[in-house]
C-alpha cells in the first residue's frame, strides 16, 4: 500500500486465497480459503495492510505523504 512491494497471494489447499471483507463498522481485510474457510488476516508492509490486486480489482492510486502518515496512525497500536 505503501510502498509498491508485492507479494503473492498465498495458497492455501492447493489454491490461492480469495479477498474479503469482513465486518459492518471498521471493515477488515482477510484472506479466505473457499475449501477450507480458513481466514488469515491481511499481511502487513511498513505497518499497513497490504492491497490486494488482480487483473478485475486493480485501483491505481498513489498515496501522498500526508495520507500514508495517516494510514500509520490509523494501524498503529493494532496487534
Ligand atoms: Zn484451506
Ligand atoms: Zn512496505
Amino acid at each position: 500500500m505503501i510502498c509498491k512491494h508485492e507479494e503473492k497471494i498465498p495458497i492455501h489447499c492447493e489454491e490461492e486465497m480469495k479477498y474479503k471483507q469482513k465486518g459492518n463498522f471498521r471493515k477488515i481485510d482477510v484472506l479466505v480459503c473457499e475449501n477450507c474457510k480458513e481466514e488469515i488476516p491481511m499481511p502487513k508492509h511498513c505497518g499497513v495492510p497490504m492491497l490486494y490486486v488482480d487483473e478485475d480489482y486493480y485501483p491505481v492510486y498513489d498515496l501522498n505523504e500526508n495520507e500514508i502518515l495517516e494510514m500509520k496512525k490509523a494501524y498503529e497500536g493494532e496487534s
